[in-house]
C-alpha cells in the first residue's frame, strides 16, 4: 500500500480540540486499513455482498458518533460545524469508497439539507430521518437535456395541481443515483408567471412512482460502462403523468430555487473538502515514484521539471486549503447565504486544484499513471466533473466578480488621479509631511 505521508508536509492552524483530533487519526487509521486495500479490487466485487460490507463498516462509524457528520445539530444532525467538518472531508476524499461509509456522499448529503431546511416534521419523518440513519437513499433531479443547467430559471419539466396532487411532466438527466435512489427530490416549474427565482418547486417522488421512468444510466467519464442501477450512475428519466399527493411538495409553490440554493451552496463545499484529500493523497503518490524510480541516473526526484510540478502541487494544495477551511470558518460564522459568492469561488478553485495535481501525478507516474493499477486516473474521470457540476464553474466566476464588482462605482474624471498630472499634489503632500516630521 502506498504510504500516507500529508501528516508530514501539512501544519495548519485549524486546530481543534484534543477529543476531535483523536477522532481524526481514528478516521485516518480506518481508512487505511480498511477501506484503501480494497481500491484495486473495488469494481469486481459482488455488490449485494458489499453492502452488507458497507452496513458493518457504517456501524462502526456509528459507533465512533462520526455518521453523517454534514447536517449541523441545529438542522437536526451530529454535525460538528463546517471547519471540522473539513477537516474530516479531507480525511475522508483519501478514499472515494469512505464516502458512503461515513455517510457524507453526494447526492444524499445536499438533499438532506434542503430537507432539513424546507420540509414538514412529517416529511422529515418520512424523508430526512431514514436517510440520515442511511434506511434509504436519494437523488437530486434538476438538470434538463432541452436546457442550460447553468441556468435553473429555465426548465422544461412542468408540476400542476389537480385535486390533492401534483402532475409532473418532463424530462431530466444526469440525476446521480437516481436508479438505486429510493426517492428523488424533482425541480419542477409550479409558477410560470412569476419572478426567474421563484417559478420553480421541489418535490419528493419516491421511485417506481407510476409516470416516472427511468430511460437509461448515461455512460460518462467516471463510469464508462454505465451498468444499470449502479452507485454513483447517473440516470435519465422521464415523467409522464407521474402524479404524486400534494403533500410531496417541499415548502410552498416558488420555493424551489431557494431550497436548491440551500443544498448547492453546501455541496459546493462539501466537494471540495474532498477534493483536498484527494489532491493530497495523489500528491503522496507523485512523490513516492519521484524518490523511488530513477532516470538518466538519478531519481526523478533530483529532476527539476518533477521538482517544479512538486513544488507547484504542494502550493496549489495548500492555498486550496487555505481558502476552503477560511470559507468554512465564515459559514460557521455568518451562514452560507452571507457567503454565497465565495462557495462557489471555492468550488472553481479547488476543482482546478485537484485536477491539476492529478495530470501531474500522471505524468510523474509514466505509464502506470495512465494505467489503472493506480487510482489516479480512475480519480481524474472521475472528478472531471468538478468543473461542470453545481453550477459551471464560468458561472461561479460570474457571480464572484458580480459581487466584487458591487463594491466599485464610477469615478468621475477617471484616471485622473493616477496620472502624472496628479504630480503637483503629491509634492505639496510631500511638503507638508516633511514638515509634520520636522525636516526643514
Ligand atoms: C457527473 C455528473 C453528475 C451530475 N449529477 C447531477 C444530479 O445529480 N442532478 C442534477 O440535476 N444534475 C446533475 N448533473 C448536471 C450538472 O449539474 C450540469 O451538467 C451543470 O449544471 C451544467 O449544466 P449543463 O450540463 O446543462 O451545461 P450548460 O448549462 O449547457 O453549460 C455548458 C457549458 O457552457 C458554458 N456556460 C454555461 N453558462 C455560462 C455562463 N453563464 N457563462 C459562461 N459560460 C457558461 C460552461 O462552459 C458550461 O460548462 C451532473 C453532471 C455530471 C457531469
Amino acid at each position: 500500500m502506498l504510504s500516507n505521508r500529508s501528516e508530514m508536509v501539512v501544519a495548519w492552524d485549524f486546530e481543534t480540540d484534543p477529543e476531535f483530533e483523536e477522532q481524526l487519526a481514528w478516521m485516518r487509521d480506518f481508512i487505511d486499513r480498511e477501506l484503501i486495500p480494497l481500491e484495486p479490487i473495488f469494481d469486481e466485487l459482488p455488490r449485494d455482498e458489499w453492502k452488507i460490507v458497507q452496513h458493518h463498516l457504517q456501524d462502526e462509524v456509528k459507533a465512533r458518533g462520526l455518521w453523517g457528520a454534514f447536517l449541523d445539530p441545529e438542522l437536526g444532525g451530529i454535525g460538528f460545524g463546517q471547519l471540522k467538518l473539513a477537516l474530516m472531508s479531507e480525511v475522508i476524499g483519501r478514499c472515494m469508497m469512505s464516502m458512503t461509509v461515513f455517510g457524507v456522499q453526494a447526492p444524499d448529503s445536499g438533499n438532506m439539507e434542503l430537507l432539513a431546511h424546507g420540509a414538514t416534521d412529517e416529511q422529515k419523518d418520512r424523508w430526512l430521518w431514514p436517510n440520515l440513519r442511511g434506511d434509504i437513499s436519494s437523488a437530486f433531479a434538476l438538470t434538463e437535456p432541452f436546457f442550460a443547467g447553468a441556468d435553473p430559471t429555465v426548465i422544461g419539466t412542468t408540476a400542476a395541481k389537480d385535486g390533492d396532487e401534483w402532475v409532473i411532466e418532463g424530462r431530466k438527466w444526469f440525476i446521480t443515483n437516481a436508479s438505486v435512489a429510493d426517492i428523488v427530490l424533482v425541480f419542477a416549474e409550479t409558477n410560470p408567471e412569476g419572478r426567474p427565482h421563484r417559478h420553480a418547486s421541489v418535490f419528493v417522488v419516491p421511485t417506481g412512482t407510476p409516470g416516472m421512468e427511468i430511460v437509461r444510466d448515461i455512460a460518462t467519464m467516471g463510469h464508462p460502462g454505465a451498468s444499470y442501477g449502479r452507485q454513483g450512475n447517473h440516470a435519465e428519466i422521464v415523467f409522464r403523468d407521474c402524479r404524486v399527493p400534494a403533500d410531496h411538495l417541499i415548502g410552498q409553490p416558488g420555493d424551489g430555487f431557494v431550497l436548491a440554493q440551500q443544498r448547492l451552496g453546501g455541496g459546493r463545499i462539501h466537494h471540495a473538502m474532498r477534493w483536498l484529500g484527494q489532491a493530497q493523497r495523489s500528491l503522496d503518490i507523485m512523490c513516492e515514484r519521484a524518490v523511488s524510480r530513477h532516470s538518466h541516473g538519478r531519481p526523478l526526484a533530483e529532476h527539476q521539471m518533477v521538482q517544479d510540478y512538486i513544488a507547484l502541487s504542494h502550493m496549489e494544495i495548500q492555498s486550496a486549503r487555505l481558502l476552503t477551511f477560511q470559507t468554512a470558518w465564515q459559514v460557521d460564522k455568518y451562514g452560507a447565504a452571507a457567503v454565497r459568492a465565495d462557495l462557489g469561488m471555492v468550488k472553481a478553485h479547488v476543482s482546478k486544484v485537484v485536477l491539476a495535481v492529478l495530470d501531474r501525478t500522471i505524468q510523474v507516474c509514466g505509464a502506470l499513471g495512465y494505467s489503472s493499477d493506480l487510482p489516479v486516473e480512475s480519480w481524474y474521470r472521475t472528478t472531471r466533473f468538478g468543473p461542470i457540476g453545481d453550477g459551471p464553474d464560468e458561472v461561479h466566476k460570474s457571480v464572484l466578480a458580480r459581487t466584487l464588482l458591487k463594491r466599485y462605482t464610477p469615478v468621475e474624471g477617471w484616471p485622473t488621479e493616477h496620472l502624472p498630472s496628479r504630480r503637483p499634489s503629491g509634492e505639496a503632500k510631500w511638503r507638508e509631511l516633511r514638515t509634520l516630521a520636522g525636516i526643514t
